[in-house]
């Protein structure tokens, strides 16, 4: 069976955990393709950095700070502090000095002409990831938020104001132009089953969505799409996905999300939904709605919970498919 999983950094990641960990128990030998948001990337002190797939990179391989929650295991940040003494980095936007061996690494192959796509297969090259990483697209998008104080990018508002200036609207540059990477569009048009990961709806799978001709791969695929709630019992669990939620007018509940995606039947994306049990009144609103829900456990805390809401979201998946 083939797998794909769209999505952000760390929720997804934490998702995509538990994918691989339900796919090796079951030993069935299913292909886990990801789409990855590139909405959150930018270009800081000359370099390309891309925030949601190094995310992926690192939790996938091991390498990730388990602790702080993002980043590299045992960083330093001795470059850093050269950095901010030549004035070059602002001192709000932490660069690790083994996360800026990546960084430092992808700039120089795409400087050279490599491909975003073919920049995802040499960084995943390096270790056994089990999964396969696709850029939503190849081409530039980096979100911009508008504010009463002007548009910024993303990490100016998400890290430096920590999602604090009230947000009109989020907007991705020059996407008029952008069209899914081959490899998206391929794992997509070749799925047995698309999942939304628990990332933020907003920021992370609205930059994915809004690549021109990517909503309507996912809506053209036979395939049943299933999403998997980031929001339980009206809060984020983590981040500030409801600053950006509030901006587009999306209310923080797991059933205003859904209804944010939409059911493919009408238009939208959804054919099924995940809530966690504490929001299983949200069931039977959604089904009337056209989206098949169901109320499972949703904390993304260890293995053995984030395997069985992987678990849960294939067999959702299963029963759509009749
Ligand atoms: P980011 O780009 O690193 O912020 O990561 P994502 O966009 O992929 O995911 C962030 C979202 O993950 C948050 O908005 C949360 O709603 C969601 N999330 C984090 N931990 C959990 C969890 O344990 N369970 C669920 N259901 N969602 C989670
Ligand atoms: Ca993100």
């Amino acid at each position: 069976m083939r797998i794909v999983v769209i999505g952000g950094g760390v929720g997804c990641a934490r998702f995509v955990l538990g994918l691989r960990e339900h796919v090796r128990r079951a030993g069935a030998g299913d292909r886990i393709d990801v789409v990855v948001n590139t909405g959150d990337d930018w270009w800081l002190s000359g370099l390309r950095i891309a925030p949601d797939h190094d995310s992926l990179l690192y939790a996938l391989a091991g390498v990730n700070d388990a602790e702080r929650g993002w980043g590299r295991a045992g960083e330093s940040e001795r470059v850093s502090a050269e950095l901010a003494a030549w004035g070059t980095a602002p001192e709000w936007f932490t660069l690790g000095d083994l996360d800026l061996g990546t960084h430092i690494a992808r700039t120089a192959w795409l400087r050279g002409g490599a491909s975003v796509s073919e920049v995802y297969a040499r960084l995943g090259s390096r270790w056994p990831l089990g999964v396969r990483l696709h850029p939503a697209t190849d081409a530039e998008i980096d979100t911009i938020v508008e504010t009463d104080q002007g548009d910024m990018h993303f990490q100016e508002w998400w890290v430096r104001h920590r999602a604090a200036r009230p947000a009109r609207g989020f907007r991705q540059s020059a996407i008029a132009h952008a069209r899914p990477s081959g490899g998206a569009a391929a794992a997509i048009r070749e799925a047995d089953v698309v999942l939304l990961a628990p990332s933020n709806p907003v920021v992370s799978i609205g930059p994915v969505l809004a690549v021109p001709g990517m909503r309507e791969l996912i809506r053209g695929s036979a395939a049943p799409v299933v999403g998997v709630s980031g929001i339980i019992g009206g809060s984020v669990v983590r981040g500030m996905a409801d600053a950006c939620l509030a901006a587009v007018g999306v209310e923080t509940s797991a059933r205003a999300v859904a209804q944010h995606y939409g059911a493919r039947a009408a238009g939208g994306l959804l054919d099924g939904w995940l809530v966690d049990d504490v929001d299983a009144d949200a069931v039977p609103a959604l089904a009337e709605a056209g989206i098949a829900a169901r109320a499972v456990p949703l904390w993304l805390t260890d293995n053995d919970t984030r395997a069985q809401v992987a678990r849960d979201a294939l067999d959702l998946a299963r029963t759509i498919a009749g």
